[in-house]
């Protein structure tokens, strides 16, 4: 059996790749209705509910999670009677942007030039030592883009500091990148280690819009790159699960933006699309089974499905698509479910791509590269 902390899409695609191996799965969230809840027996209670916590630990073998702010207090608690994967000190690593770009660097992974602020005078030195452009960003629990502000001048250091100014901030200079690409990397309970491709995201008001693997034009430096840094990562936590660091791809350099403790949006293609899915990897690392290859059928896109659904009859009658659908009610901004497409080649994955969104209302979304 197999304790998942949170139920979400992330925990039920993760349950989705345990039963094949015959592991049974158990899920905590405070949320009954919830998509890992339609498929693996639930617990409902608080994240860090000492009771709630032992009743998703009782009989497992071991415990893991699907996002990066479980409270760090409960899972060494957890920790004392289970086996807990990834280890707590990458839920450490990862929740606070100071940590983490400190951790990054530490380990000599380049980031964006940060300062951490507390006040209005640190915000005021952070600009007069980066400069402008920049990101003010709150240092912990920020995702899709919320609790950051772009400035571009000092009016906007003041909308910024108005908006955010009441929690702890860091100043990031901004960096003109050529792309964005994310790693994802497993390490086993034996230390073994494996990597994904890299992948090419395309961002839309800060949610994840597409996902294309492997990046198009991805040499074998950067790939090598990636790994190594990831490498650098895996081993300096201990860590045992899959890994995901989003990387600013400049020329042939890659600056670390964060680095995420868990299985990640940009690598649900992997379902369909590699040899043994981030999913799988995931489960066969924590429950220390020999790792799966990463190789890639083709090449593969990730469309989520934000908000509201496209025409579903018309999505499935396309060639080479795969519908996830995570069973929640459609809600503006929400993320309620992706599709893979497969190709044997980048043109005609470019041509599907385009087709689906012609004769979707997915051609409404984002700016995409084709
Ligand atoms: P984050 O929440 O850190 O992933 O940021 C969300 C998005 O904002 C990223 O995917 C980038 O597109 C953009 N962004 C964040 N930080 C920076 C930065 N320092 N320079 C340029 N763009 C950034």
């Amino acid at each position: 059996m197999i304790g998942i902390i949170g139920a979400g899409q992330l925990g039920r695609m993760l349950a989705m790749a345990a039963y094949p191996l015959g592991e049974r799965v158990r899920v905590l969230d405070p949320v009954m209705e919830s998509p890992a809840g339609h498929l693996a027996e639930m617990i409902v209670g608080p994240y860090d509910d000492a009771a709630s916590l032992a009743k998703l630990a009782a009989g497992c073998e071991v415990v893991t999670y699907e996002f990066e702010n479980v409270p760090v207090a409960a899972v060494k608690q957890l920790q004392q009677n289970i086996a807990v994967f990834p280890p707590p000190q990458a839920l450490e690593a990862s929740q606070d942007r100071v940590t983490e770009k400190t951790f990054l660097n530490q380990q000599g992974i380049a980031t964006a030039p940060w300062a951490a602020v507390g006040s209005r005078e640190e915000l005021a030195a952070a600009i007069t030592k980066l400069g402008m452009p920049g990101v003010l960003k709150t240092r912990r629990l920020g995702y899709d883009g919320k609790g950051q502000a772009l400035i571009r001048d000092q009016a906007g250091a003041d909308a910024a500091w108005a908006a955010l100014g009441k929690q702890p901030l860091i100043y990031e200079g901004f960096v003109t990148f050529d792309r964005e690409v994310s790693c994802l990397a497993v390490r086993g309970r034996d230390g073994q280690i494996a990597c994904y491709p890299l992948i090419e995201n395309w961002h839309h008001e800060g949610i994840l819009r597409l996902s294309i693997a492997p990046a198009p034009r991805l040499t074998a430096a950067v790939q090598a790159l990636a790994e190594d840094y990831a490498a650098r990562v895996l081993k300096a936590l201990d860590y045992v699960g899959l890994l995901t660091i989003e990387f600013f791809q400049v020329g042939e350099t890659l600056i670390a933006n964060e680095m995420a403790p868990r299985v990640h949006n940009s690598g649900h293609w992997t379902i369909e699309g590699a040899a043994c899915s981030q999913f799988e990897n995931h489960i066969r690392a924590i429950t220390g089974r020999p790792l799966g290859a990463t190789t890639v059928r083709g090449v593969a896109a990730m469309l989520n499905l934000i908000g509201d659904f496209p025409d579903l009859t018309t999505v499935l009658k396309q060639p080479g698509v795969h519908l996830h659908h995570y069973g929640k009610a459609p809600r503006a901004g929400r993320k309620i479910g992706h599709l893979t497409l497969v190709a044997e080649d980048h043109t005609t994955l470019y041509q599907r791509i385009t087709t689906l969104r012609s004769v979707t209302g997915l051609a409404r979304q984002p700016a995409w590269p084709c």
